[in-house]
């Protein structure tokens, strides 16, 4: 009895609102909050707004960020640096790479690491076959003869507004996303794999009708967004909202 009767006054304590229950926000934010993911952010041979866009990242609590640059990025491929991140996110535009550092590159995917490369991104290492493969598709920077067919350079135009359409069924990496306008650059005249999922479209004509989409290498899921331009891209909350969604796709949280 002398070990009962203070229990059973907690507990009349409790239902009488002596001790208050937690507080019910602290925990349902808590049981909310979706693992930490690490990324290691790729960016070189092409300029951008450098704070403003590490910012559109770090901001995000759920990402931590290991920003890299070439000619230096290479190395972060390597097999004794691969458990310092999840996925891997391009904002490279990049043409030199060694043989070594490709087996790296692909070594990382086929073992799972996520990849979801942005913009301009789909313009780097033109000689390297294997990396369009990769991405699922390829911005041409200059006319270049494939199977023996001659392709012309892709094009580019600033400041357009783009109608983007989902296409549906939506994919995990575009759940919850509606059709939108973003003031951004078009890509025009680039390679689609036709393995390439096709996420996102538009009818802009100064722009390819496939501007999103996903695909898969080895083990690695893979995401290729075409817009990201700059910070008026960046702040609008449906492109935000893709790219989290994307990245989130390609580590399996969704
Ligand atoms: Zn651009």
């Amino acid at each position: 009895m002398k070990l009962i009767l203070p229990r059973l006054c907690v507990m009349f304590a409790v239902l009488a609102g002596v001790f208050p229950p937690l507080p019910k926000t602290c925990l349902e934010v808590h049981a909310a909050e979706p693992p930490q993911i690490r990324m290691l952010l790729v960016t070189g041979g092409h300029g951008f707004e450098t704070n403003r866009f590490l910012n559109f990242f770090t901001s995000n609590p759920v990402l931590t960020v290991q920003a890299v640059a070439h000619p230096n990025a290479h190395s972060w491929f390597k097999a004794d640096k691969a458990g310092q991140y999840d996925v891997i996110v391009l904002y490279d535009m990049w043409q030199d790479i060694s043989e070594e550092a490709k087996k790296d590159f692909l070594d990382r995917l086929k073992e799972g690491k996520g990849l979801v490369a942005l913009h301009h991104s789909l313009a780097s290492y033109q000689k390297w076959d294997e990396y369009a493969k990769v991405i699922g598709g390829k911005f041409r920077l200059e006319k270049q003869t494939q199977d023996g067919v001659e392709r012309p350079a892709s094009t580019f135009k600033h400041d357009v507004k783009i109608p983007v359409k989902v296409i549906r069924p939506p994919h995990p990496a575009t759940a919850g996303l509606k059709d939108f306008e973003i003031q951004d650059e078009t890509y025009g005249r680039f390679e689609v794999a036709p393995s390439s999922i096709p996420l996102l479209a538009t009818d802009e004509p100064t722009s390819g009708r496939t501007i999103c989409w996903a695909t898969s290498y080895g083990m690695a899921k893979v995401a290729y967004i075409q817009l990201g331009h700059d910070h008026v891209a960046w702040d609008n909350p449906n492109y935000r909202r893709l790219v989290m969604h994307a990245i989130r796709w390609t580590v399996g949280q969704r």
